[in-house]
């Protein structure tokens, strides 16, 4: 069985390009990406083996450089694909070319075939012979083919390449062709056939199953994803049930794991979705694979330190994360008074904001949590000297707010495919003060010192010893 191989671009360097290779002259033109990279060894929904390459930076082509070029090829001096090799070296990273096929096709020409061997070869004598080369197409239309050589013989076609950003593009082969199924038929009268078939090829993973988690759960199957992994390790409590979609009184008798109830609503729907469940906590070495071959994220959870995971795995991985949250406060006196209603989902991606600088992620809450994961009975003693914040009241929940924060969620997701909102409609951060009948686009400085979001020196570094850089 071959490998899985993709192609993630950030969208900003996405734009980069084409400005760079699309010109009005209407001759080829060409650059080299670094590409951080991700090995998952036995994808969870089918076995192979996946690699995954991101952008992490452009080296452009100085036209100094350039030998001849027309409409039809481009030659140019190796110099810069030196410079690129010793780049992508040293930062464990391989090299991609992309260059631009301005009369629209969007295959790989004679020439291309030509070219291409020459350069694996003098890559695999720079770098060793395990570098592999990627080679991308970027034609007037904005489409976008690639593949991997493994060797100066043989490559590996790539079977999805996707730009990330305000907007979600994928590229892959039979876009828009086929009969999508009926269930989906009403959905496509809103907003077409390709958001279907682009969601029904995605990995979309689910981190905390409770109130909001359990209604993202129950609509995914519904707008067409069809690859879903569940992460929780909690088990069903009575109070639970006035919020958590599909759980029974049996449930919780029976002490079963959320993801469990989660899975058996999903089957129950008879429509052949594929659920992969991990009842463990996010950051457990159990999680790592399944959940670096996802290719969104809702972050439903409610501990810290889940968050701080989830926060720089959105920008290492260019995994976009929608990260949710409800907050009620009430008086004291009794029936109480609403303070604060607010629902709040933020995005996570490169040039967005992160979580820690939006001050949503409690970094002290996030090592007591740590702590009584890793050493309990040192919690405890601490917890007994008050040494930890430890665990306050239970916080108030009611199903309409987490379903309906659920639901501005998979909101944000769908624009960002399909782009209903327009042109400006994506949001960073969005909150909704339930009480105040109104909604809110917050903004957010972001602290200059921010190791995630104010450098890009993590964004698409994919793989890295230890895990995220964490220490
Ligand atoms: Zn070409
Ligand atoms: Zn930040």
């Amino acid at each position: 069985m071959t490998s899985y191989v993709s192609l993630t671009l950030q969208e900003r360097h996405l734009h980069k390009l084409k400005d760079r290779l699309l010109h009005q002259d209407g001759r080829e033109r060409a650059a080299y990406l670094i590409c951080g990279e991700v090995f998952i060894p036995s994808d969870p929904w089918n076995g192979r083996s996946h690699r995954q390459y991101l952008s992490f930076d452009i080296l452009p082509i100085p036209e100094e450089e350039i030998v001849s070029r027309s409409s039809q090829h481009i030659t140019w001096k190796t110099d810069s694909f030196v410079r690129a090799l010793k780049l992508a070296q040293a930062k464990g990273m391989t090299v991609a070319l992309i260059h631009s096929h301005p009369g629209g096709f969007a295959t790989f020409s004679d020439q291309d075939d030509i070219n291409e061997p020459d350069l694996v070869e003098l890559a695999q004598n720079r770098n060793g012979e395990t570098t592999r080369l990627l080679s991308v197409v970027l034609t007037s239309e904005g489409d976008l083919v690639g593949r991997c050589w493994v060797n100066p013989e043989e490559y590996e076609p790539l079977a999805l390449i996707c730009s990330i950003g305000n907007r979600i593009q994928l590229h892959y082969p039979g876009r828009g062709e086929g009969v999508p199924s009926p269930v989906f038929h009403r959905q496509s009268l809103a907003f077409g056939k390709a958001l279907t078939q682009d969601l029904s090829i995605l990995r979309v993973g689910l981190v905390g199953c409770g109130g909001t988690g359990s209604a993202v759960a129950m609509l995914l199957p519904k707008l067409g994803v069809r690859q879903i992994a569940l992460f929780d390790k909690d088990v069903v409590e009575e109070s639970n049930l006035n919020r958590l979609h599909g759980a029974t009184w049996a449930d919780v008798q029976e002490q079963r794991p959320k993801v469990e109830v989660i899975e058996r609503s999903i089957a129950a729907l008879g429509i052949g979705i594929q659920v992969k469940s991990y009842q463990a906590w996010i950051g457990d070495p159990e999680c790592r694979d399944a959940l670096k071959s996802c290719d969104i994220v809702f972050s439903c959870t409610d501990d810290h330190a889940g968050r701080l995971l989830l926060n720089r795995f959105a920008y290492y991985y260019l995994t976009p994360v929608f990260d949710m949250g409800l907050a009620i406060e009430v008086s004291s006196s009794d029936p109480p008074e609403i303070q604060a209603l607010d629902g709040r989902v933020t995005t996570l991606l490169p040039e967005c904001t992160c979580l820690l600088c939006r001050e949503v992620i409690n970094p002290v809450i996030a090592r007591d949590e740590t702590l009584k994961r890793e050493q309990p009975d040192e919690y405890e003693r601490r917890k007994a000297e008050a040494y930890v914040l430890g665990e306050g009241n239970p916080s108030p929940a009611v199903v309409l707010f987490t379903t309906d924060v659920a639901i501005m969620a998979l909101e944000e997701m769908v624009h960002r495919f399909q782009g209903f909102r327009g042109e400006e409609g994506a949001v960073a951060q969005r909150v909704r003060k339930y009480h105040l009948l109104t909604d809110r686009r917050q903004g957010a400085r972001v602290n200059e010192y921010c190791p995630v979001c104010s450098t890009d020196e993590c964004w698409g570094r994919g793989d890295v010893e230890p895990f995220l850089d964490q220490v």
